[in-house]
């Protein structure tokens, strides 16, 4: 168990090193990214690689067509760039903690959520990168009127397909990564609940999500700062919940879904 904390932290730490000078992650984002993936190491290597391939696929699809991404969501993003300790925090952070009280038993419930929470995050996240490159103009998921690309709350059919694709990708890696039975069962409840994650977290981003507003540009906003260099107004949502808050809620929501689906379809 030593050496696997040990070993995992030098991994983790290579990655991360790695992700930074990529681009991918910042100082803080390079940090938390080093203690989730020694976690995930603690918690088992079938765990690492679990998150080692939900990490290598979210940087693919973030890195797909970056110019066009950039172009059509010019700073309306709280994302975009370099990740920070919040937003790695707020993605893999549920997974980490469940995935250690899961330890070598991915069958339990706290096993089936973990992969379920980590499921919703990529769900998330190939869906807000495949959306704004493929999707058209996003409709609010609450009210269905067209909303800016990149806004919160947003989704497009592209979107959508995308992110039942990256809650299957994550379910179907750590059905492999364990080894376990009942594969095809497991990759089902994982994958749909990653998903139904993903959605709730684009309920909870159109709702409750804090909007800001850039009077310089006239544009609405996730971002304190605009890239213009304004400081935002609040105008619209809850203050205290920003893009991470919603992030954490949608990867408990995936787990939440994971444990109740397996239930009702055992
Ligand atoms: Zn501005």
């Amino acid at each position: 168990m030593l050496v696997r904390i040990v070993a995992g932290a030098v991994a983790a730490a290579a990655v991360a090193w790695l992700a930074r000078r990529r681009g991918t992650l910042d100082g803080s984002g390079q940090l938390a990214a080093l203690v989730c993936g020694t976690a995930a190491a603690a918690a088992g290597w079938a765990w690492a690689a679990v998150l080692v391939a939900y990490f290598g696929a979210a940087v693919a699809v973030t890195a797909a067509g970056a110019a066009r991404k950039s172009a059509r969501t010019n700073g309306t993003l709280a994302k975009g760039g370099a990740r920070n300790a919040a937003q790695v925090a707020a993605n893999g952070g549920v997974f980490a903690l469940l995935a250690l009280a899961a330890g070598g038993e991915p069958a339990t419930a706290m096993g089936i959520a973990a992969t379920g929470a980590l499921a919703a995050a990529s769900a998330d996240t190939w869906a807000t990168e495949i959306g704004t490159l493929w999707g058209g103009t996003p409709r609010s998921i609450l009210t269905g009127a067209r909303i800016k690309a990149g806004m919160s709350g947003g989704i497009t059919l592209a979107g959508t397909a995308a992110a039942a694709a990256g809650s299957l990708f994550v379910a179907a890696a750590s059905v492999l990564a364990h080894d376990a039975p009942d594969a095809r069962h497991r990759v089902l409840v994982t994958g749909s609940a990653g998903f139904a994650g993903a959605m709730f977290d684009s309920l909870f981003g159109a709702s409750l999500q804090e909007r800001r507003w850039c009077a310089r540009c006239r544009v609405h906003t996730e971002q304190r700062v605009h890239p213009c260099g304004e400081p935002t107004a609040h105008a619209g949502g809850t203050r205290w919940i920003n893009n991470d808050v919603v992030n954490v809620a949608g990867t408990l929501a995936g787990a939440g879904a994971a444990v109740m689906i397996s239930r009702l379809a055992a």
